[in-house]
């Protein structure tokens, strides 16, 4: 289910990578790039259509990214159209890619040396590459973002879901010969195209199979017929000229962009969700004001000393690992991205042990290891090898994630804070926003002191006090109270290579303080922040109880010395991103929800608050979702493609747990 095979290739005579399954060529013997631009670039009529574009983004999208070489060729143009026309109101370009046989690595160096002119762009691909599991990958090539979706275009295609309906300008129809791939060429995938593309959007094929003319004229395009492409005689392009409605699938999910003029928006919250949806915002030109009820930004859960940074890959709620897997990639982008601004933090890359403590966590394991995720994302390793990779004797085997890692999310957030700052981001301190209204330009915000502030949009992203708003009291959330210790290091504790996972987590040591993290209790319903020394003597014992060997007495907890912090949970354990529900009018129009389905009666889209937003339900693992989550919200926000399904995005919105109740007949109070 999860995992994706390799392609197979070898290099011909002109040194054109030829596929061994398809036995075609992936690009023309000929000139691969002048072919690019004839076929594709110049049979959508790019640089026209941009020229005239008065909206901020472009949607492309290609069935098999293959090298990658259609994608450099557009982005180099998007890139001279930039230069050219800097005041166009076409600021950003969306590529969605999809491919089912993802290159080895080694291979799409070879190839991409045939491109030297696109080095700078290859080398970032080359970074980036990873062995992926089915599903998306966000990649960002400045004004460029590209959305590769490995797996068979068959399955990801409908999973653009209802929000991409009408929203694709142009498509770039590959992927190998049609008699030689005959499996990808299909009605289906035409039904599909013409469903996902905007009216007047366009594609072009480098085909002319009558097949392909049939089907995409069935479908709906209207064709024309262009000159092939060197020795080929004719090839094809098509438009959209009219529209036909398509119903949607899960209306109560549907959300429709943001109303936005000014870019004005106002963030509530100064943790790590706030932090990674403003710098999602900041890059489309977003206004932002931080709105944070303490003295300083992430005095609250986001404050930790150490925190670990991996992947949930154990849930029963399959699509959570999915979102899980793909956030932890996004996760290293963003980390790197930090690095790269010089925004410090410590952080170390050490990888992050699990371990088969008990008989319930080797099941948990088992679980993981039968998923076969690709080895660099998980490793079944035996007790000698986990005690090897760790540094110190284990009495038991568990799993390793190699690009696990711990980071000081304290000064993570707080210093690239400040580093938006510098970019323009006011950030209010000390305001507690106690009341939001809405009014005819969007939201005015009144805070603790009786001020108040307007504001075009707002986003939600205040932790564990999400539900203080009127507007959002029903949302299923609750404080989960947790207590991190701080411990000396030891003799032995030094030599603790990984973060460690048990009933628990211990971080390696943090060089510049000399001590770990150990912890962390899980106090539901529980928003406290007195230290408790019951939690503290508890963080000790689990590590004593779970790993009975002599290094882990060195773990002393007796120094009191401890953080606590408030974090915001959900039952089913998953985040919240989108629109804020409005509850009653939601319920007026779906308590009947059951039976208006089996009636096969018209549902309406479901009701949000206009420009209202929210981020939130982290939970425990807040460091490794609040990237991708902010990222996907920025998208959501200005309507632009989502860098996930859209079973995973119905997974993350907030009136799921109502709606998954009036579907079945049930009542929500
Ligand atoms: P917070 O960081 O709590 O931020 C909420 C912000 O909202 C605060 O700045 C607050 O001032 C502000 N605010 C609230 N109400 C208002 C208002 N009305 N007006 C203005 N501002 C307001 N995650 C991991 O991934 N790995 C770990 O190892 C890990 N360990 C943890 C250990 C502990 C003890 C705890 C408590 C959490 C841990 N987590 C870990 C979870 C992770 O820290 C959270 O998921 C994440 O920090 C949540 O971020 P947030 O921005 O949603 O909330
Ligand atoms: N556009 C590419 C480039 O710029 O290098 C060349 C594409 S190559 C001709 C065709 C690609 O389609 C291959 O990478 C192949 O793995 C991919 N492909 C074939 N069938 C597919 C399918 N059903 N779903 C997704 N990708 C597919």
């Amino acid at each position: 289910m999860f995992t994706i095979q390799h392609a197979k290739i070898h290099f011909n005579e002109e040194n054109t990578p030829v596929s061994d399954k398809f036995d075609d060529v992936y690009f023309s013997n000929q000139d691969g790039l002048a072919e690019t631009h004839y076929v594709f670039l110049e049979g959508n009529q790019l640089w026209e259509r941009w020229v005239n574009y008065q909206e901020a983004h472009f949607v492309i999208a290609e069935t098999g990214f293959g090298t990658g070489l259609n994608f450099f060729a557009v982005t180099t143009l998007f890139r001279e159209f930039r230069h050219k026309y800097p005041d166009s109101p076409l600021k950003r370009l969306y590529f969605i890619s999809f491919e089912k046989y993802p290159l080895p690595l080694d291979a799409l160096r070879q190839a991409h040396l045939a491109y030297p002119q696109f080095s700078r762009l290859a080398l970032h691909l080359q970074q980036h590459w990873l062995n992926p599991i089915q599903g998306c990958y966000r990649f960002h090539f400045d004004e460029t973002t590209l959305d590769l979706w490995f797996g068979d275009v068959a399955e990801n295609l409908p999973q653009l879901g209802d929000y991409m309906n009408g929203k694709i300008d142009a498509w770039f129809l590959d992927g190998f010969a049609p008699s030689k791939n005959p499996d990808m060429w299909n009605e289906r995938l035409y039904q599909q195209m013409f469903r996902f593309t905007k009216f007047q959007g366009t594609f072009a094929t480098f085909t002319a199979a009558s097949a392909v003319r049939k089907g995409l004229e069935t479908a709906g395009f209207d064709m024309t017929k262009r000159k092939g492409f060197g020795k080929k005689r004719e090839c094809l392009s098509g438009q959209k000229t009219h529209e036909k409605l398509t119903a949607l699938s899960a209306p109560w999910f549907h959300s429709q962009p943001a109303n936005l003029k000014e870019q004005d928006i106002a963030i509530i919250g100064g943790g790590i969700a706030s932090l990674c949806t403003a710098i999602s915002l900041v890059k489309r030109g977003a206004k932002i004001t931080i709105y944070c009820e303490d003295e300083q930004t992430a005095l609250n859960a986001s404050g930790n000393k150490q925190g670990a940074f991996y992947p949930q890959l154990s849930d029963d709620n399959e699509r959570n690992i999915r979102f899980y897997i793909h956030a932890f990639a996004y996760g290293h982008q963003f980390l790197q991205w930090a690095t790269q601004q010089q925004i410090e933090f410590e952080h170390e890359l050490c990888g992050v042990s699990l371990c088969a403590y008990n008989e319930k966590a080797e099941s948990k394991l088992n679980k993981i290891a039968e998923l076969n995720l690709p080895s660099d994302l998980y490793q079944s390793l035996s007790q000698t090898e986990l005690s090897e990779k760790i540094g110190l004797p284990l009495p038991f085997g568990g799993g390793f994630i190699p690009q696990g890692a711990w980071l000081a999310p304290r000064q993570l957030v707080q210093h690239a804070f400040a580093f938006l700052e510098k970019q323009g981001v006011q950030i209010k301190r000390s305001q507690k926003v106690t009341a939001l209204s809405q009014t005819e330009l969007g939201w005015q915000l009144k805070t603790a002191e009786n001020e108040t502030f307007s504001h075009e949009l707002v986003v939600l992203a205040n932790g564990h006090k999400l539900t203080e708003f009127e507007q959002t009291q029903k949302l299923p959330l609750y404080p989960v109270r947790g207590q991190v210790s701080q411990i000396p290091t030891s003799e032995n504790l030094l030599k603790l290579k990984t973060v460690l996972c048990y009933d628990g987590y211990l971080t390696p040591v943090d060089q510049a303080k000399a001590s770990h993290c150990i912890g962390a209790s899980h106090v539901r319903d529980n928003a406290t922040r007195e230290f408790s020394l019951t939690e503290q003597q508890e963080n000790q014992q689990k590590i004593q109880q779970n790993i009975p060997e002599d290094w882990t007495k060195e773990v002393d907890t007796s120094g009191n010395l401890a953080r606590i912090g408030v974090r915001c949970s959900v039952r089913d354990l998953t985040p919240m991103m989108g629109a804020v529900p409005h509850f009653s009018a939601q319920q007026t129009q779906y308590q009947n929800l059951f039976n208006l389905r089996r009636r096969k009666q018209p549902i309406g889209q479901a009701t949000n608050y206009p420009n209202l937003y929210l981020i939130g339900a982290l939970g425990s693992r807040g460091l490794t979702s609040a990237p991708f989550l902010g990222e996907t919200l920025a998208s959501l926000i200005y309507g632009e493609p989502l860098p996930m399904s859209e079973d995973l995005i119905h997974n993350l919105m907030p009136n799921r747990s109502w709606v998954r109740r009036w579907l079945k007949g049930a009542e929500v109070k």
